[in-house]
């Protein structure tokens, strides 16, 4: 496979570490608000790249943390922590903000048919590996403690910035704005590895540690748990390109200086998804979530499919009329699949043969696009009806599209499917309400029911789940 790397800046080659096997890891979400479909474009690539990595024939160990601690509004270290901040905004506990949010996480990961990583690891329990690799960055001389808090020196290192190929001026333009000048820190690109003093000295969740009670800082986890379950090499990072820096070049730093040799050496980055005014945003204008796309009547596979159709490496606008463009398109494949014949004997030549070239498009350079294209190519193909299912069924180990899945709603009388915007609504109210339920969120569970009722829905708590009736 060919992919490109953030490192080398070019299309290489992949060859992992161990033959046949490959070590991956990704930055996973931070848990004080669900996910947007921006985040989640990140996380639906990632997932392709997994799947056809195995689809290949790769043995292949992913691991993704969960960030609950650490996180601060600003990637400079300065600001609030976000879970509290998410826990302030609720009037809860930081850890049944990040319950909720991780189980809201998955939930609509799975609605999006991506896989859940074969480790999942909160940050919150590894406390002690944080701690083990700050005291080894200390005694190599590579961290200070200034303030109360403990830093990484970046001045001692030539290559700082090799992950994003420029330096800290021209690095000015395009990261974040908030971020602040700390007067502890040495060097303006040093960064926070344990902080037991913060402009916020309410911090809910604090640790005992060799520099006093505190907590670590967002960079140090993934290195550390991607160290605790992957060893001491990996072969491929990912995350979404806000990550290149300071997040990536920060847990470059300080893992090769740890280690004392190199780390990663593929780094995989997703562009962002934008919305019509610029940057997809959790707090300014509609917060686009996937239940928030239910609740409109489309199927989040709809979404994936309106992402395959890009390639990662480009910025992607999301509109309604686009996504309303990849619907028809979803459901005009879906249709000639369905309506294909499953009676005869597969091919084995032509499987091969579609499989293979299916295989070179992804392969080269994930382009999903192209991979696309291989469906009509199958679909027209001069071969029997079960060969091309065949074909498609493992085409769809990697896109994960449900191809060749027959809709539920199919045999619905025509009057069901337009009943469905409200229908969907309060499935996916029902749905919120049951995570609230099991995150003990009562307060939210209840206001879910008012809201319901007060548009005329009554609920009945059944032992087999949520039914109701509309006034
Ligand atoms: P966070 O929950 O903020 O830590 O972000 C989770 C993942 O989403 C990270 O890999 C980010 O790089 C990625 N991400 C953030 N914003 C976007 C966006 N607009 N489009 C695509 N990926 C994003
Ligand atoms: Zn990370």
């Amino acid at each position: 496979m060919k992919l490109y790397n953030t490192l080398t800046k070019t299309v290489d080659t992949f060859v992992p570490n161990t033959p046949g096997k490959v070590k991956m890891y990704t930055c996973g979400p931070t848990v004080y608000h669900f996910a947007h479909i921006g985040n989640l474009r990140s996380y639906i690539m990632e997932d392709v790249l997994e799947k056809f990595l195995r689809f290949e024939g790769y043995d292949v160990t992913r691991v993704m943390n969960i960030t609950d601690v650490g996180h601060l509004t600003s990637d400079g270290d300065t600001g609030e922590d976000k879970m509290l901040k998410g826990a302030k905004r609720e009037h809860k506990t930081v850890m049944e903000i990040a319950e909720f949010y991780k189980e809201a996480f998955f939930r609509d990961a799975a609605d999006l048919n991506i896989k859940t990583p074969d480790v999942v690891e909160p940050a919150t329990q590894c406390i002690d590996e944080f701690i083990r690799v700050i005291e080894g960055l200390l005694e190599k001389g590579y961290a200070y403690v200034a303030g109360g808090n403990v830093y990484f020196d970046t001045s001692k290192l030539k290559n700082y910035y090799a992950l994003t190929g420029h330096d800290a001026d021209e690095l000015k333009v395009g990261v974040r704005e908030d971020v602040g000048e700390d007067e502890n820190k040495r060097n303006k690109t040093d960064f926070v590895l344990w902080f037991t003093k913060s402009k916020f000295d309410d911090q809910e969740l604090k640790w005992d540690s060799p520099w006093g009670i505190g907590y670590p800082g967002w960079h140090i986890e993934c290195s550390c748990i991607s160290m605790k379950h992957l060893g001491e090499d990996l072969d491929i990072h990912c995350g979404g390109v806000d990550n290149i820096f300071p997040h990536h070049t920060n847990e470059i730093a300080q893992s090769e200086v740890y280690l004392g040799h190199k780390w990663c050496n593929y780094w995989f980055h997703v562009h962002h998804l934008n919305d019509e005014t610029g940057k997809m945003s959790k707090s300014k204008g509609e917060f686009l979530t996937v239940s928030l796309l239910k609740r409109k009547g489309y199927d989040p596979v709809a979404y994936r499919f309106f992402c395959l159709q890009s390639h990662y490496r480009k910025p992607l606008t999301f509109s309604y009329s686009g996504l309303d463009n990849a619907v028809a398109a979803y459901a005009k494949l879906k249709k000639k699949i369905l309506n294909l014949d499953p009676a005869g004997e597969v091919d084995p030549e032509a499987f091969a043969t579609y499989r293979a070239k299916f295989s070179e498009a992804v392969g080269n350079d994930m382009n999903t696009a192209q991979g696309m294209t291989v469906l009509y190519d199958v679909l027209k193909a001069p071969v029997n009806g079960a060969t091309k299912l065949a074909i498609l069924d493992e085409l769809d180990k990697v896109l994960s599209l449900n191809l060749t899945v027959r809709p539920v709603v199919e045999e619905a009388p025509v009057e069901e499917v337009e009943k469905d915007e409200f229908t969907l609504y309060v499935e996916a109210m029902i749905a919120e309400r049951a995570a609230a339920k099991k995150a003990k969120d009562y307060a939210r569970a209840d206001a879910i029911r008012a809201e319901l009722k007060e548009k005329g829905v009554t609920l009945t708590d059944t032992p087999k789940g949520t039914t109701f009736t509309r006034e």
